[in-house]
């Protein structure tokens, strides 16, 4: 017998099929609106001003070598990471409680933090994560946060998030779900820009949700892959993560600097857990050590430096901050032309609001799986049949050429 004749074909990634589909489309006014990664005005990816001149610095630093990293990491990188996410003079670094580890970008921090959690948190009951409906990637059940979780042994269940019929947040089935979910359990939240919605909680909506977590002693896992990104602002898209380590609630987070630092393939990232005390913190990094290096030994080197230069020189650190203005800027930018086109030009039936409420890189349209069918076969607009849209692929090139297909698949 064929040994491997029971292996069933996966299914293609949605994404990655939504890309190649594109890249074989000859028509000249095609659109990208696929994928999760920033372009700029003529649609080319961006290397940021501040990563080019890192680089060259690190390429004339003739004491470089390749050795191996610590198992954690660059210490200059992580630490620094630490301070950008959780603020420079949080109680949670002072007090030297907490634990960072240099990850494969932002998957990485998920997947490290999923497995810790699955060998060593106190279950209340099975071992499960509550995760928003929906969440990071485009498909439902394939979805890449599931999918982490699963492959752990982490069960994923979901808790209510987006309501359809305002295409904004639900908050009263969010608050409803940490009110009856058992307690401790975890829920992974999304710090900042709500990856595939774009609808975030207000300030006041999280303080009602770090109220129920508190007294329901649920767990925070927070993924943060936006930061600065979302607002332009790197302290600003930091909020909700400062706010829940202030009032003392446990919680990790996930961060990448593939988006903010246009990092995308170099896969840096950390993963920091926010623990009572040194002591516990010492364990955590222990056992995080252990299955670092069974997992990837140790991570890779050079984006790690280029974040480090960045983060610890003020000069590079200012330009670093003016290139994530211009990236969060064009989007703003993006989601105004597309809102007023829509609304004072085109005159296109229903309320667009939602496209300048929302943040950061994606947006849900509200359209349903037939309308985003259509734009694909007869606009030659490339988007998740779910109907969400990347803001990075609009530019003023081709948004009135997007406005006018989208107006013409909602009448
Ligand atoms: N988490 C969310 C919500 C994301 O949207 C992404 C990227 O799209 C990631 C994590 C991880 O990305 P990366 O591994 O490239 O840092």
């Amino acid at each position: 017998v064929e040994l491997w004749q029971d292996v069933p074909l996966a299914p293609p990634d949605s994404i990655f099929q939504l890309t190649a589909a594109y890249k074989a489309d000859t028509f000249k006014d095609k659109v990208n609106l696929g994928v999760g990664a920033y372009r700029d005005n003529d649609n080319k990816p961006w290397v940021l001003p501040v990563v080019k001149k890192a680089t060259s610095i690190l390429l004339n630093d003739e004491a470089l070598d390749h050795e191996y990293l610590p198992i954690t990491g660059l210490a200059e990188f992580t630490n620094a990471a630490a301070k950008l996410i959780l603020g420079s003079h949080s109680p949670a670094i002072k007090e030297g409680r907490t634990v960072s580890v240099q990850t494969i970008s932002g998957t990485g921090a998920n997947h490290l933090g999923a497995l810790f959690l699955s060998k060593f948190y106190k279950w209340n009951g099975p071992a499960r994560i509550y995760l928003s409906n929906p969440t990071w990637d485009a498909e439902r059940w394939l979805a890449n946060h599931h999918a982490i979780f699963r492959n752990v042994g982490i069960e994923p269940v979901e808790y209510a998030y987006y309501d359809p019929k305002t295409i904004g947040l639900d908050f009263d089935g969010f608050i409803d779900a940490l009110k009856t979910a058992p307690e401790r359990s975890v829920f992974l939240l999304h710090a900042c820009a709500h990856n595939p919605t774009g609808v975030d909680p207000t300030t006041e909506q999280w303080k009602a949700i770090a109220e129920v977590i508190a007294a329901k002693k649920h767990y925070t896992f927070f993924d943060c892959a936006y930061q600065g990104f979302a607002s332009g602002d790197l302290d600003k898209d930091a909020w909700a993560v400062r706010y829940f380590v202030e009032l003392g609630l446990p919680l990790l987070v996930c961060q990448s600097f593939a988006k903010n630092a246009g990092l995308y393939g170099e896969r840096v990232g950390a993963l920091h857990l926010v623990s009572p005390n040194t002591e516990t913190a010492n364990r955590v990094k222990s056992q995080l050590s252990v299955l670092q290096r069974s997992e990837i030994s140790n991570p890779p080197s050079h984006g790690a430096r280029l974040v480090s230069l960045i983060l610890n020189d003020a000069r590079l650190f200012e330009e670093w901050k003016r290139d994530i203005e211009t990236m969060a800027g064009r989007i703003i930018e993006m989601r105004r032309e597309l809102h007023r086109l829509l609304t004072e030009k085109l005159h296109t039936p229903g309320n667009w609001d939602h496209i300048v409420n929302q943040i950061g890189m994606f947006s849900f349209t509200g359209i349903n799986p037939a309308q985003s069918k259509a734009l694909v076969e007869k606009g030659h607009i490339y988007l998740t049949g779910n109907g969400r849209i990347s803001m990075a692929g609009l530019n003023t090139h081709n948004i009135e050429y997007f406005g006018s297909q989208l107006d013409a698949v909602v009448r």
